[in-house]
């Protein structure tokens, strides 16, 4: 049997191995257009979303509840209190349906996890709201493939120090999967590990970053059916397959 060279394969889940920014996407498609009757003219009303959201990272954290609130706040800040009490219960009823929509899994994920699992151990990392992202990893299917699960409030590299010395694995021999650079992949190469980025067809705009050059340590990979080869690749480089 040969000897792996990472001791752990850590997963981002979030638009990395499930749907998940289309859902905010279309969601906020259909803030636009309730809004757009109360907003005043020239007012961007993408901006003030964003920016609401931003401001409230802090308080709120990350994930859809903290989504649903900001729509409500930028809806009255938008309308100047003039939105109506139909158009905020709509807001409430959308982030409630993304909070209940079913795990819709990405292309490949649970082939190429199972394949992964034979050799290597899995965990999953993920951030935002502890209710929704734990439904969303016991419904998923994937729940047996991960030998641990750890959703946090920040993807930065004090919180990624803390997870690995949890669970006893050392940082350059992990590998983290992810779709965002800024929360799955510049914090790892920081600790001296190995990532591989898998862009999702969205991105937020509060996880947008410049991307790292590719190297021996830093893979860009097109969909997640490429990535047992990216890692036989780089074993059989470092000579440890
Ligand atoms: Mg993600």
């Amino acid at each position: 049997m040969s000897m792996a060279t990472f001791d752990c394969l850590a997963f981002d889940a979030d638009d990395t191995l499930w749907h998940s920014e289309d859902g905010f996407h279309a969601t906020e498609m259909a803030f636009y257009e309730l809004l757009a009757p109360f907003a005043p003219t020239g007012i961007d009303i993408k901006a003030a979303l964003t920016a609401t959201e931003r401001a409230n990272l802090h308080t709120y954290g990350y994930g859809v509840k903290a989504f649903g609130l900001s729509m409500v706040e930028a809806a009255i800040t938008i309308s100047q209190g003039q939105v109506s009490t139909d158009v905020l219960a709509q807001l409430i009823h959308l982030t409630r349906d993304l909070l209940l929509a079913p795990v819709r899994l990405l292309d490949g994920v649970p082939e190429v996890l199972q394949e992964l699992a034979q050799h290597h151990r899995l965990i999953l990392i993920t951030k935002g709201d502890l209710v929704h992202q734990t439904r969303k990893v016991t419904s998923s299917g994937l729940d047996h493939l991960f030998d641990h699960v750890e959703i946090v409030l920040e993807k930065d590299v004090a919180t990624y120090t803390k997870v690995f010395r949890d669970i006893s694995v050392q940082p350059e021999r992990v590998c983290m999967v992810g779709n965002s650079v800024k929360s799955d992949i510049l914090p790892i190469l920081e600790l001296g590990g190995h990532a591989v980025h898998i862009p999702y067809q969205f991105l937020w705009e509060l996880e947008k970053a410049e991307h790292p050059p590719v190297s021996q340590r830093f893979g860009e990979l097109k969909s997640i059916n490429e990535l047992p080869e990216w890692i036989h690749g780089i074993v059989s480089q470092t000579g440890k397959a």
